[in-house]
């Protein structure tokens, strides 16, 4: 299953402990609702000022949920870097708001036009990395962009543990950065639902008022404060994945994808023979044939910047069967890949 950016390692043992010793305890009483012990830990992890400075949340999408419901209201605008995280528009759809796309160019950089004050415009999205990309902005470049909006700008850092650049120094310097993490990717915590989002004090204490009031459970509030305590482990994790990255990057190359250079967990290629009109085959032919082989991918398509295939990083095995399998699906389509035997080990074929 290589479709949604999950970890494919289980999360800390020192988690799994915690959520066990939760599961035996007053469950009979409401959660904190501020989730003291999570924020406390999580600031001191972050070097955050206090505790203050965190707002916990279901997941990262109830998050970026509670800020557009916060910021922007009917018919006002929302505006959001294209191709990225296609949630932004449904959040903007339900508040019946407008989004206004702009288009990454062709290295993945951001034009001006993102930076562009304007009245209506009551929020900025920008993920980073970036997904489907996995792509980066550096910090300094995303600094001048919130120092030129007038509204205020989320940086969705759910991808952010596998890169080497992080906005926090700006929610600290300017209190229209608002910045948005989660523990379902590099924690391996998918299944727990929790997220964060980093932003000064008073910002986060007008949130606040919105959200549900138990909006955590006690069981994912205690899992998510061992998961703060877990720093070795995350390092080890997050070393062993962008090796696997590289693995999985390199194995695409030789099959005759080309891959945008990430800095997520996952991987963005296209075939050069499915891209254009005189395409002889598709990315939907090779996500199908996959699928049929029981490997999901992530296929997406953008009209009308084009499409391709999103692959997250697994295990060496999972990656080296998925590997295999594209190399097959290349066969079938009769696409010859310039690739060797020993970039795709035949034994893990079935896993
Ligand atoms: N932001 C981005 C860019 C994502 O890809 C995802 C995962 N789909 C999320 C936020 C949401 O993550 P979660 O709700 O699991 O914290």
């Amino acid at each position: 299953k290589l479709n949604t950016n999950e970890n494919p390692y289980p999360p800390p043992p020192a988690v799994v402990e915690a959520i066990r010793s939760a599961a035996t305890g007053p469950l009979n009483r409401y959660p904190d609702p501020q989730a003291t012990s999570f924020r406390r830990a999580a600031a001191e992890r972050l070097g955050l000022p206090g505790p203050d400075w965190i707002l916990a949340g279901n997941g990262s999408d109830e998050i970026l949920t509670i800020l557009v419901r916060a910021f922007v209201g009917e018919g006002e605008a929302l505006r959001l870097p294209h191709p990225s995280y296609i949630l932004y528009r449904t959040l903007a759809d339900i508040q019946g708001a407008r989004w206004e796309q702009v288009d990454f160019d062709d290295a993945w950089q951001l034009p001006p036009a993102f930076a562009a004050p304007r009245d209506d415009l009551k929020l900025a999205l920008l993920p980073n990395p970036n997904s489907p990309s996995g792509t980066v902005l550096p910090s300094d470049r995303i600094a001048r962009i919130a120092d030129s909006l007038t509204c205020p700008l989320v940086v969705d850092e759910a991808y952010v543990d596998f890169a080497t650049d992080d906005c926090l120094r700006l929610v600290q310097a300017n209190e229209r950065v608002l910045v948005t993490r989660t523990l379902s990717k590099s924690y391996g915590l998918a299944g727990l639902r929790f997220g964060f989002l980093v932003a000064q004090p008073n910002v986060i204490a007008e949130l606040g008022k919105i959200k549900d009031s138990y909006n955590c459970d006690a069981i994912s509030i205690a899992a998510a404060t061992a998961a703060m305590h877990s720093g070795p482990w995350l390092d080890d994790v997050v070393a062993k994945m962008n090796a696997t990255r590289v693995r999985l990057a390199d194995g695409l190359q030789r099959l005759g994808f080309t891959v945008t250079p990430s800095h997520a967990n996952f991987v963005w290629c296209r075939h050069p023979a499915m891209v254009g009109d005189a395409a002889s085959a598709s990315h939907a032919d090779v996500y199908q044939f996959l699928k049929q082989n029981q490997i999901l991918v992530r296929y997406m398509d953008f009209p009308p910047w084009g499409d391709g295939l999103r692959i997250s990083v697994g295990t060496d095995d999972q990656i080296d069967a998925c590997l295999l399998m594209i190399g097959r699906a290349l066969e079938s389509l009769s696409l010859p890949a310039n690739t060797t035997a020993s970039s795709s080990p035949s034994s893990a074929a079935t896993a």
